[in-house]
């Protein structure tokens, strides 16, 4: 079998039948990246050496017989806000350039138990602020659909390396949609797991009340298998829920009998004018699909939905520039003047200008200026009260659907270059994402099709009540079986 057919699944049935080891396959992912990747700059560093290790540690454990875990050996590619000790985690920012991390990620640690490779960390936008992987402070990640598009962002470079053969999956972080966006632009499957499922110890935190670690897979049940791995209670994130600790199951091999049970909500509000044909396309082509099925569709308001993308521009900005106080050269961050500067605050101003690219300051000052006193009311508070008007228009649907079918995106992929001079452009990209982290719900995007009718992918987007991510990565698996 060819490493780009290679599926988790398949290649954890190939490990055991002993068709092939887990350190030939590591080196084929390395020599795909050597080759292919200086086009696609998926990665920001890779980890030849311990991915070695790692890789042998999973061949001995099935030389031995042992007890052999579904991602033994697996090849993972891990988006650079998340901290594997040992390894650089620079957020794609200049500020963490050197910074190599000093402990596992919860969600890390978790997979290393289960004796994962990792091949190395991925390129993003800088603190995961972006749609595009084009406010890298490093370097620019193509689409392998065609370079000269984005991947998407902010998880693009994982959503790339998957999508281009490099890795069987990845890991990315969704605060507004970056793990779902970018995995509709490169054809491959993104799960944003419910708010609380997976523990955000050790991701480099964008905004905490809407940030998730999710799966990047090729299929929807590759996903199920690392979203088990990862999810859980961890004390070492108190909004955490143990919920699937005692749920795991529910999560692979779903019955197409209940499946074919749970009706679908179409949002009207989600199927607006401005959307691209092509979109608008691929999502009739999914539920005609998903018809076939025997499943059945009604229509749903989510009314408050259309103020999602302002909320949004208000919260997460002001939590944005509350975690990244931090990044100060004095705890934080690499300091820019060797002696310290005059004063403090020349420190400051040295350390920040100079190590934070333009879009984080740009929330930086936005989150200051919603939370400051006089604006805080006016601006923050009432953001928090919209944001419970949108959670209660999702609850409200949820009493006559299961799950709602959305576009993920208004568009496919976009050009390299199209939007960075208009920010409201590139936030927009957003829209359809966006509702969904600020109600904590689960959603998975999906591809339609292989490619899409523009000869781009575009994926539709599952959205599932809180904890039932079992619903849409079902549907997602039957749909993938259609
Ligand atoms: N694109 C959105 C933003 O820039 C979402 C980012 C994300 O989910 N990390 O805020």
């Amino acid at each position: 079998m060819e490493l780009k057919d290679l599926t988790i699944k398949s290649f954890h049935e190939g490990l055991l039948n002993k068709e092939f080891s887990a350190l030939e396959i590591a080196q084929a992912c390395f020599k795909e990246i050597k080759e292919r990747d200086p086009e696609i700059n998926a990665f920001l560093s890779t980890a030849e050496e311990s991915a070695v290790r790692e890789a042998e540690a999973a061949d001995l454990a099935v030389a031995k017989n042992e007890d052999v875990p579904d991602l033994a050996g697996a090849p993972l590619a891990i988006k650079d806000n998340i901290l594997i000790k040992g390894l650089p985690a620079t957020a794609a920012s200049r500020i963490l350039e050197k910074y190599v991390a000093s402990y596992d990620a919860t969600v890390i640690r978790k997979l290393k138990k289960e004796k994962t490779v990792f091949l190395g960390k991925t390129n993003c936008d800088e603190f995961a602020m972006g749609s595009s992987t084009e406010n890298s402070a490093f370097k620019i990640t193509r689409n392998p659909h065609d370079l000269t598009r984005v991947p998407g962002g902010s998880s693009g470079g994982s959503a790339a390396a998957v999508a281009a053969g490099f890795a069987l999956g990845a890991l990315g972080t969704d605060t507004g949609g970056s793990i779902r966006e970018p995995a509709s632009f490169c054809g491959v499957v993104g799960l944003k797991p419910t708010y609380g499922a997976v523990s955000r110890s050790g991701a480099i935190a964008m905004a905490s009340s809407l940030d998730q670690i999710g799966p990047i897979a090729k299929t929807v049940e590759d996903a199920a298998i690392i979203f088990k791995a990862i999810a859980g209670k961890d004390p070492l994130d108190a909004t955490s829920s143990g919920y699937f600790d005692s749920h795991k199951n529910e999560l692979l091999n779903p019955p197409l009998e209940k499946i074919k049970s749970l009706t679908v909500g179409l949002p009207e509000e989600f199927f607006i004018g401005g959307t691209d044909p092509a979109v608008i396309g691929a999502m009739e082509e999914a539920v005609n699909k998903l018809k076939t099925l025997g499943i059945r569709f009604e229509k749903v308001s989510l009314p408050h939905v259309k103020y999602a993308l302002s909320c949004y521009y208000i919260i997460m900005p002001a939590e944005a520039s509350s975690n990244l106080a931090r990044f100060d050269g004095v705890r934080y961050g690499e300091r820019r003047i060797a002696d310290g500067g005059r004063n403090l605050a020349e420190l400051y101003f040295r350390t920040k200008g100079e190590g934070f690219g333009a879009e984080v300051k740009r929330r930086i000052i936005l989150g200051t200026f919603v939370l400051s006193s006089g604006y805080y009311d006016a601006y923050y508070e009432k953001a928090q009260k919209v944001r419970a008007l949108i959670k209660n228009d999702f609850d409200e649907a949820f009493k006559s659907v299961d799950v709602l079918l959305a576009p993920v995106a208004p568009t496919p992929a976009f050009k390299i270059g199209e939007r960075t001079d208009d920010p409201l452009s590139m936030y927009l990209a957003d829209i359809f994402t966006i509702p969904v982290n600020l109600a904590g719900l689960p959603a998975i995007s999906v591809p339609v099709s292989k490619r899409g009718a523009s000869g781009l992918p575009v994926g539709f987007q599952l959205i599932g009540k809180r904890w039932r991510e079992a619903d849409i990565l079902g549907m997602g698996t039957y749909y993938e079986k259609i």
